[in-house]
């Protein structure tokens, strides 16, 4: 019988060792023995891409982009090709390719590559033939044939950008938990899973540092309407749809509490206080490719004023670098960074019409006695910067306090 087309994506710890990569195997064959076509999407085994990156910094603190694609993409091709092998073990066809051999273009922006296309043709052989096809996730090449990589987590985004140019039938994503809970479950372990959740709250969830999903797969998840379903490699739990609409009996306000831990601040102190300021600044940043997220500037009292943003830990040297130059230009004070800092936010489609819900979080971490340093809100999100030390605590009595636990 013919079912149609599933693309499935293993994680890293979906295939950290060969007992894990023969059970991924034995699920594979089972699916396509059940009639399913398949196209498989894996990571690079366990921490590889980790370990690759510091022996990188090893040799070179500062390595060139393209020779860091060329490094971390070989993670990758170890896991299709064994996987591959060990499929065939089960007598079952298939084959394996390189992001370039799947026929993922991309742009040339190195580490962070954007897919301009996909060339499926290679695929759709394969598959005509009845073959199980695996591709290395998180890579591509470029037009003048440099691979790339499409940013950390970026074998979401493979599986994702697959299923719409296949028109697969469904997107499984297979992960170390079960599906997408109310918080990181290895934060709190009173999470509850969650059974459906709109991709709107998925990529606020994940822009906000909930790791299961990279946030750029959701965004292209959501432009095509690739429905996905995130569920565990290690169980046969029903998981989690990201999908466009839930339609929940009750208004749910909060749907789920994230943690990152891997924003840095940057306080500029004494700025004059005119036109044109923060505009020069933030442009410099812009220009050198600092990614800014929040931005908070104090009212002046004195024609002076200070502006602390936050930008990723590993942006900090360049940005504080930038930042230096551009505050010299204008007369500003003292710059100063901050690594000790955790953003913890709360995430709920709920938000937009219950008034109230900010000042209960402010509730929350006052009764811990946990200071706010920044505040930042969108329609669907308040995110608040706190000391790091504070981090667990807080998602744990904001998780209690808007009753997401079991
Ligand atoms: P993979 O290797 O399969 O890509 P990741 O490590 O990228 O897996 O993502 C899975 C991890 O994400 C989980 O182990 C969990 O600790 C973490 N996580 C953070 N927030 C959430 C959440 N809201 N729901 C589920 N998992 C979460
Ligand atoms: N191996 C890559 C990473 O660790 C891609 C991925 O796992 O999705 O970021
Ligand atoms: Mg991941």
């Amino acid at each position: 019988m013919h079912r149609g087309l599933i693309v499935q994506k293993f994680g890293g710890s979906s295939v950290a060792n060969v007992e894990r990569i023969q059970e991924v195997a034995r699920r594979v064959v089972d699916y396509r023995r059940r009639g399913y076509d398949l196209v498989v999407v894996v990571s690079a085994l366990g921490d590889t891409t980790d370990e690759l990156v510091e022996l990188a910094n090893k040799i070179n603190l500062h390595p060139s982009e393209r020779e860091m694609d060329m490094l971390l993409s070989t993670g990758e091709q170890i896991s299709v090709a064994l996987l591959a092998m060990a499929v065939h073990k089960l007598g079952v066809e298939a084959i394996s390719f390189t992001g370039a051999q799947g026929g993922i273009i991309t742009d040339t922006s190195h580490t962070r590559a954007r897919i301009i296309k996909i060339n499926a043709d290679k695929i759709k052989e394969e598959l005509k033939k009845n073959r199980v096809v695996i591709v290395a996730g998180f890579q591509g090449v470029t037009l003048t044939q440099d691979i790339t990589t499409l940013g950390r987590g970026g074998s979401d985004l493979t599986a994702v950008a697959l299923a719409k140019e296949l028109a697969a039938r469904e997107c499984e994503i297979y992960t170390d938990v079960d599906g997408i809970y109310t918080t990181d479950p290895r934060v709190e372990p009173h999470a509850k899973m969650i059974k459906e959740i709109t991709y709107d709250e998925m990529l606020e969830m994940a822009s906000l540092g909930a790791q299961v999903m990279q946030a750029r797969s959701i965004e292209v998840a959501k432009k095509f309407d690739v429905p996905i379903h995130v569920r565990s490699s290690f169980s046969k739990n029903a998981g989690t749809l990201i999908i466009k609409e839930v339609k929940r009996m009750e208004d749910v306000v909060v749907t789920s509490v994230t943690i990152n831990k891997k924003a840095a601040k940057i306080t500029i102190c004494s700025l004059p206080d005119r036109p044109g300021v923060a505009a020069k600044i933030f442009k410099k940043l812009s220009l050198e490719g600092v990614n800014v997220d929040m931005i908070v500037q104090n009212v002046s009292h004195t024609r002076q004023t200070d502006i602390s943003f936050t930008v990723s830990k590993s942006a900090l040297q360049k940005a504080m670098k930038v930042t230096r130059k551009a505050a010299a230009n204008i007369n500003a004070g003292q710059i100063i960074a901050d690594e000790d800092i955790a953003r913890i936010s709360i995430v709920g489609v709920g938000m937009k019409s219950h008034p109230g819900v900010a000042a209960t979080m402010f509730g929350v971490l006052a009764k811990k006695k946990v200071n706010i340093e920044m505040i930042s809100t969108s329609d669907i999100s308040i995110s608040c910067i706190i000391k790091k030390r504070f981090a667990e605590r807080a998602v744990r009595a904001l998780h209690k306090e808007f009753g997401l636990g079991k």
